[in-house]
This record gives structure tokens, sequence and C-alpha cells, in this order.
């Protein structure tokens, strides 16, 4: 009989089998994908955000189930662990911890060392398929298989990238066993634009030191103006908001008072053009694109609407576009432990649970937080 098993081996399910081996169970991890942790390996191609520095990390996690969990492992725990695996870190000016190397690859190869050291199995293209009886049955290379583990941790991701593995196609097999699932929706996502031709030119383009204004919020934020719309980091930290309705106006010159704005507006020289006024003031090509396709018809006074530049959002991007996912296993549906009321001796982990955080190391933190959070609990 399989002592400890452990679906899915992204960052939570490999934290929840150190857990497990750690405690001397003999573990056995299985996934779906030809190799572990494709959406891990992802995150690290633009620089692997693994956790947060700052008096407000616990402020980043609206679900206050959380914090005993993330107190138990937080920031200095996920830096040591990195060093602990031979990856030395660093913080950037805004908190974000990264491994000097910035690519996740180095860190997977040595905690699967490290994993294989401790005795842990790993096996992938395992596809958990459904329940058995009490069993868990699999599509493996071997033809169908049924496992009866003593405990079972469940890391099955959310439901975006599916093609790294986190295809949400558990949640039907957890509901019919009675576990309560919220739906799915993006986070951290895209929006969607109707843009007119004339943008085209700047698909791709960057745009910079602007604030972003949603719901009485105002953060300076970056972003990217893609074919399909907007994207990056700015409007990700306030996809949340903006999923449920909210409008978005940008400042686009933070700095400056709407009098300062007027002031230097009107140094401008007659019979300039509004690209030229808009150029004077120090705005770069592509915001002044934008105030002409969002600003029209464009007013005398151009001040007001430079300081609150409405952006006509038509919705989020497909679900599987975004960085993360809202939704999945209630908290009522667990035990403090993390074990499924629905289903003893079974314990589920990481993004499939429903908890929601930004980009900036949270989602990783949190991932691995709970992955060894559920799996000492399990070897309890
Ligand atoms: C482009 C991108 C960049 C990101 N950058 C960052 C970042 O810099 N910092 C950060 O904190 N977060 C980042 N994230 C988010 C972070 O990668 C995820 O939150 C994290 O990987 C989730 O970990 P997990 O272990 O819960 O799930 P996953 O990593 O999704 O792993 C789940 C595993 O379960 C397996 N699985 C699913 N179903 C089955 C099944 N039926 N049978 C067997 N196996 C199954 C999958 O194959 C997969 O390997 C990024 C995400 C993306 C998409």
């Amino acid at each position: 009989m399989t002592d400890a098993l452990v679906i899915g081996a992204g960052p939570a399910g490999l934290m929840a089998a150190e857990a497990l081996a750690a405690a001397g169970r003999r573990v056995l991890v299985v996934d779906a994908k030809p190799s572990p942790a494709r959406k891990f390996l992802m995150a690290g191609k633009s620089g692997l955000n693994i956790t947060h520095t700052g008096s407000n990390f616990a402020a980043a996690y609206p679900e206050v189930w959380l914090a005993p969990v993330l107190a138990d492992f937080g920031p200095d725990a996920v830096q040591d662990w990195c060093r602990g695996l031979g990856q030395e870190v660093f913080t950037g000016s805004s908190g974000r911890v990264f491994p000097v190397v910035m690519k996740g690859s180095p860190l997977l190869r040595a905690w699967l060392a490290r994993l294989d050291a401790a005795g842990v199995e790993l096996r992938t293209r395992w596809r958990w398929t459904g329940f058995s009886g009490e069993g868990f049955a699999f599509d493996t290379p071997d033809g169908p298989v049924v496992l009866h583990p003593a405990v079972t941790v469940l890391a099955l991701g959310g439901a975006s990238w599916a093609r790294l593995g986190s295809d949400g196609a558990w949640v039907p097999m957890l509901v019919e066993r009675g576990v309560k699932v919220a739906p799915f929706q993006p986070a951290n996502m895209g929006f969607q634009v109707d843009w007119s031709p004339h943008m085209a030119r700047f698909f791709g383009a960057p745009v910079k030191g602007v604030a972003l204004c949603v719901d009485g919020t105002r953060e300076r934020g970056e972003f990217v103006v893609s074919s399909k719309g907007l994207e990056g980091g700015g409007i990700y930290a306030m996809s949340r908001a903006l999923r449920r309705g909210a409008a978005l106006r940008l400042d686009l010159l933070p700095d400056l008072t709407v009098e300062a704005v007027a002031e230097r507006l009107a140094r401008a020289r007659r019979g300039d053009t509004v690209g030229a006024r808009l150029r004077k003031l120090g705005l770069s090509s592509v915001v002044v694109a934008l105030v002409q396709e969002w600003g029209r018809p464009l007013p005398d006074d151009l001040a007001p609407l430079l300081k609150a530049l409405p952006v006509p959002l038509t919705g989020p991007r497909p679900m599987d576009e975004a960085i993360s996912v809202a939704g999945g296993v209630t908290h009522a549906a667990l035990t403090e432990g993390l074990e499924l009321r629905a289903l003893p001796r079974v314990f589920a982990c990481g993004e499939m649970l429903d908890w929601e955080a930004p980009t900036g190391g949270y989602l990783l933190t949190a991932c691995l937080a709970t992955g060894l959070w559920a799996g000492r609990a399990a070897a309890g």
C-alpha cells in the first residue's frame, strides 16, 4: 500500500512531499505532465519572484484564515529555504525577492535532487482521473492504476495556463464527493480594449510613470498596450476590483496637481497641435495616443482629462491567460490542517484552494506555505 501520495508536482505539492518525507513517510508524487513544476519554470522565465518583503505582506491576502499558515512559512522562511537549496536571493527596490540567477530551473533541480535523496519517488504522466471506490484512479503510461494511500495531498493547481498542467479538471471529481469548490475566476489578468486601427503601431509599447485609479485606490504602475488590450503588473494589481466592474482612470501626470498641469498647458505656443502640447508635458508617444484614443472629443481644458483619463475596458482576458485564479476549494470545506472535511485523510494545498493574492511573490509564497502546512498535517 502507498504510504503518502501527493498528486500534483508544482511548488505546493513538492513542498508537501518534503514535509511528509521529513516526517519519515514514504512519499510518492505523481503528475499528469511529462515533467514536474512546469508553471513554476514558466514563472521563472520573466524572473522568478519567489516572495515579497515589507510591512504590508499580510495585507496582500484578504483571506484571514491564511494568516497562521503564512506566519509559519513567510518571506524570511522562503528566502532561507532558497538559500538552503544553494540559491542566493536578492530584494528588488519594490520589496520583490528573486533568486540571483532569476530563473526557477536551478532551484527546481536542487529541490528535486534533495527530494530524491530523501526517498521521495516522482512519477510523471500519471493523470488522476477520479475515484475508484475509496482508491485514487490514474491513467499512466502502463495503463490504469488505482492507489489506496494512507494519506493523500492534492496539489492540483488552479485553472489557468492549462498547457502547463493546471487545467481544473479535478473540480467535478471533488464536487461529486461533496467538496465545496467556489467557481474559478481569472486573477492577475489583462483586460480587453476595443482599439481603433490607429493604435496598432503602439502594440507592445510600455506605459510608465502613470498612476492607476480604481475605487478610490491610487497606485503607480506600469502596463503594456497589446493588440488585445492592456496587460502587465499595474493592471494585474487592480484586477480584483476591475473584475467586479470598477472603473479605471489613469493619472498621466501623477507628480503634478491639476492646476500645475493647466499652468504648463497654458505655456504652449499658439498653433501647437494637441499632440505637440501633450508631448511638451513630457508624455510619451503611446500616452499621447491613449489620450487621443480615449479622450475624444477632446475638451478645451485638457488638465482634468490628463489627471483622470477614463479607460474603457470591455472585460477580462480569458482565464487561461491569467497569472492566477480566484476560487477553488473553499475554506469551509477544509479543517485547520487543510484536510478535506468530506474526504478524511485527503488534504489540499496551493492554488487549488480559494484564496487570491497579487503578483509580487505572494502567489508562490502561499503555495509553498500551504504545501508545507498540509504536508505536516498529513504526516501527523
Ligand atoms: C506566466 C506566469 C508567471 C508567474 N510568475 C510568478 C511569480 O513570479 N511569482 C509568483 O509568486 N507566482 C507566479 N506565478 C504563479 C505561480 O506560478 C502559481 O501560483 C504556482 O505555480 C501554483 O502552484 P501550485 O503548486 O498550487 O500549482 P501548479 O504549479 O499549477 O501545479 C499543479 C500541478 O498539478 C498537476 N495536475 C493537475 N491536474 C492533475 C491531475 N488530474 N493528475 C495529476 N496531476 C495533475 C499539474 O500538471 C501541475 O504540475 C506565475 C504564473 C504564471 C502563469
